[in-house]
């Protein structure tokens, strides 16, 4: 009789709200399917202009409902601002008139709504979820230290310019090099800047805190901020299939902003020896230099091991011309793009060459791969030192004073993983997290606890 009440019941309705980038999309659908699997209707708000450029290239699609809203760059999206700072408050202003249009529409249409979850960088969702009487949930897609090192910034509690060090609760010192660009370096990107520290400007109105991490992964910072926030840890956001494979044809993130030639690298991979490939990319926006570009290539031309780089159409030019010619033949394999979870559970595959996004980094932690980081900027330095020093499953390689990373010194890291002592410690550190992400997902697992508490509730169980 109980049961058929709560079948009775009518599923709640979250609508989640992603920062429009792949990187920000990703975490938010998975947390989607999550909450679809345990009863919770669910629908994805992104910008006109993303979600026509993705139907355009991808075939695969989710359960989750998609709605667009506008940004105020409907044709062109972000590459068509002048400025990130333009497009940001282009995005706050045009975004939430259009935010509130689609929430009428939605009500208008019998569509009740019980909860915004909203990506901690728009902040402003937060307003309109409460001007409509409907809880906001922040959804933080960075790494809890990372956020920590954020707070701390906007209370004024580490100043900048920063010093040498710096440090927040329940983690070891930070060397200036090592923490996120932003605090090393304002000037270039003050949007950006302001932008990650203001996600704390109204995070006390918020009713849910989440995080996309797991609780061992960073259980000190996470005890930390569960003194001063109801931190719910729901991550690693990486489909089912990878991990604890409880959510039925889960096998990939189902919004992609570019194509995988999928046959054309599995097949290579295929053709490989066990534990015999390198496989780099630097995400979806890292852009190398000419200079930099050419001592990658070159290192992974030295190196004994084989190679599949993702190097996006837009940067293929940098690539010099002897090393596609020669080298790429020999054991390399180019690619605009790839399916990356694919990649990095296959067996050919021995370390992963990373800009260490936190994605990438939640993907390598789930599939127990070791990586060599290779930071750019923003919070990749600080997940690099994670990777690196804290969870011990890689080795970090080091910029010159031009910042520019010396093939000899990537070649020495990757070596390092691929025939080194050091190897088989990361390798076996990269089992152990593995093992510890799936367990974190699996039923009763603290991630799963966190979601299980998250839907009682929005259906008031508790
Ligand atoms: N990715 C992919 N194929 C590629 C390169 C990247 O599917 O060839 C995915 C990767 O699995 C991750 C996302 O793109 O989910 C990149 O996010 P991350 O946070 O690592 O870096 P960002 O692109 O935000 O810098």
């Amino acid at each position: 009789m109980a049961d058929q009440q709560h079948k009775m019941k009518k599923s709640p309705h979250v609508l989640l709200f992603p920062y429009p980038s792949q990187g920000h999309i990703n975490p938010l659908i998975q947390f989607g399917k999550r909450l679809l699997s345990k009863g919770v209707k669910t629908t994805l708000i992104t910008t006109t202009y993303l979600l026509n450029s993705t139907l355009s290239h991808n075939t695969n699609t989710t359960s989750i409902e998609i709605k667009p809203i506008s940004d105020g760059f409907d044709e062109g999206g972000y590459a068509s601002a002048d400025s990130a700072e333009s497009y940001i408050r282009t995005f706050n202003e045009v975004g939430s008139k259009s935010l509130v249009d689609l929430i009428n529409k939605l009500q208008s249409e019998g569509h009740a709504i019980d909860a915004i979850v909203y990506d901690s960088m728009i902040t402003w969702a937060l307003g309109v979820a409460t001007e409509f009487g409907i809880s906001g949930g922040a959804f933080f897609t960075q790494s809890c230290v990372v956020n920590s090192i954020y707070y701390h910034v906007h209370k004024g509690l580490i100043t900048l310019p920063v010093g040498a060090t710096i440090s927040v609760p329940g983690f070891p010192q930070i060397e200036r090099w090592e923490t996120p660009s932003f605090l090393q370096n304002y000037e270039p990107y003050p949007g950006w800047s302001d932008m990650v520290y203001n996600q704390f400007a109204n995070i006390d109105q918020a009713r849910w805190i989440f995080s996309n991490t797991f609780y061992q992964l960073e259980k000190e910072v996470i005890e930390w901020m569960r003194k001063m926030w109801k931190l719910k840890v729901i991550g690693p956001t990486i489909p089912s299939i990878y991990v604890d494979k409880r959510l039925e044809d889960d096998k990939d993130y189902g919004f992609s902003l570019f194509k995988a030639n999928h046959s054309e690298c599995n097949n290579w991979l295929n053709d490989k020896p066990n534990k015999s490939v390198v496989y780099v990319s630097f995400g979806s926006y890292g852009q190398l230099g000419p200079e930099q570009m050419e001592e990658v290539a070159w290192a992974l031309s030295d190196s004994d091991a084989n190679f599949l780089w993702v190097v996006r159409a837009e940067e293929q030019e940098k690539l010099p011309k002897d090393f596609l010619n020669k080298t790429v033949p020999q054991k390399g394999l180019i690619v605009a793009w790839c399916r990356q979870l694919d990649v990095l559970e296959h067996e050919s595959v021995a370390c992963f060459v990373t800009h260490c996004g936190f994605n990438s980094t939640l993907e390598t932690i789930s599939l127990g791969v070791p990586v060599v980081g290779m930071p750019q900027w923003t919070d990749q330095t600080t997940n690099a030192k994670c990777l690196d020093e804290i969870w011990g499953v890689g080795v970090r390689v080091k910029a010159d004073e031009n910042r520019i990373v010396k093939r000899e010194n990537l070649l020495s890291c990757i070596k390092k993983i691929m025939e080194g002592k050091i190897g088989v410690v990361v390798r076996n550190n990269a089992e152990k997290w593995r093992d510890l992400a799936k367990l974190a997902l699996a039923e009763g697992g603290s991630s799963d606890k966190d979601i299980d508490e998250f839907v009682r509730e929005l259906k008031h169980e508790v």
